[in-house]
């Protein structure tokens, strides 16, 4: 069986971008791959995070989404980044076999640290420790949104290098999986950008767990244009076009069908139509939500996924630490 890998970083409460370029490719997979689901909680403090209670707290909701959004528990394994050391190890075999020039190039990094008072080292590296995330299970395949296409790019070329300087199929090399709609949600006040977890507008995410009430005004205020026609056309109507994809996502069928589904329809009419069915699906998966938090399943599951994640993680990062030359002979 394939192996999958993928990992939401509990930077921020989840948003409907996360769903599509995450969540939703683990339901569409979890049955035909081996898939293995962390939660990058080293990742996240490479921006500022005020409180770091909120990132623990946010560990446990997000598993608890997880479950209720139908990730099965039976079928995947999924851990916590730090209860497993060998990342951070591994990362750092691998950062000293990375050429500085090639991380200057990461757009994420650009974006990021352009927003940040002052930017720290980690920010930087971090497309690193995400090679070593994922090449430490030799992942095939690594579903995610867009934006994270260059950083499995860049663990292809880690893993690559690797494998020609040591002359030995070390790592398997990645592929990256986009969802084939919905790869990169956009924010509903700005639809040029994408839809981010840690955004500073409030109504420009939706969020997995806003109150349905909310959900339906944040759609309903979503930017759009000055045109009244409903079409798909990314470049001309960016807005409109991220709502169809919204729609296509969440009602489980193909832009077409949205875009037929609307095409005699003014703006107001699109808007309520999404805004019902997302406060309806919300609303479906917080009762879950509700349920699974308060239950023993969240510990029960990350600490299976941390005995299974660490015996894979070791084996793998003891071959390469030899390899390199770390300890005796
Ligand atoms: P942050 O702003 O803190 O980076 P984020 O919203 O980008 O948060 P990540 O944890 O970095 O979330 O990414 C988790 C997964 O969600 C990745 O696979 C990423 O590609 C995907 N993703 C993030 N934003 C979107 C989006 N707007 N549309 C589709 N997929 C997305
Ligand atoms: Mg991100």
């Amino acid at each position: 069986m394939k192996r999958l890998l993928t990992g939401l970083q509990p930077s921020g409460e989840l948003t409907i971008g996360n769903y599509c370029g995450g969540i939703k490719q683990i339901l569409d997979y979890q049955n035909d791959y081996e898939t293995i689901l962390f939660i990058p909680d080293m990742h996240s403090i490479t921006v500022r995070q005020e409180n770091p209670k909120l990132i623990q707290e946010r560990i446990r909701k997000h598993v608890a989404l997880y479950l209720a959004c139908g990730v099965d528990p039976n079928k995947i394994h999924l851990f916590i980044q730090s209860e497993n050391l060998y990342h951070a190890n591994l990362s750092w075999i691998l950062e000293c076999h990375t050429p500085y020039g090639e991380l200057t190039r990461m757009t994420q990094f650009k974006e990021k640290s352009a927003k940040q008072k002052e930017v720290y080292c980690g920010l930087f590296t971090y497309p690193v420790l995400m090679a070593a995330d994922i090449l430490l299970y030799d992942a095939e395949l690594v579903p995610t949104g867009i934006d994270q296409q260059q950083h499995v790019e860049l663990a292809r070329n880690i893993a690559e290098r690797m494998n020609n300087r040591y002359k030995k199929d070390l790592f398997t090399i990645p592929q990256c999986l986009l969802p084939k709609v919905g790869a990169k949600i956009k924010d509903l006040q700005d639809p040029t950008k994408k839809m981010s977890k840690s955004t500073d507008v409030p109504m420009s995410a939706i969020f997995m767990l806003d109150d349905p009430v909310l959900v339906r005004k944040k759609i309903m205020s979503a930017v759009t244009d000055s045109d009244s026609k409903v079409y798909f056309d990314e470049e001309k109507k960016p807005g409109v076009s991220n709502l169809l994809t919204i729609y296509s996502v969440f009602a489980e069928c193909s832009i077409n069908d949205a875009v037929k589904k609307f095409e005699n329809s003014n703006y107001k009419e699109l808007k309520t139509t999404i805004a019902e069915l997302l406060a309806t699906k919300l609303g479906e998966i917080q009762e879950k939500y509700q349920e699974i938090l308060n239950s023993t399943l969240v510990d029960e599951v990350l600490d299976s996924g941390r005995e299974y994640s660490n015996k894979i993680a070791e084996k793998k990062y003891r071959e390469i630490a030899h390899l390199v030359g770390f300890g005796r002979y």
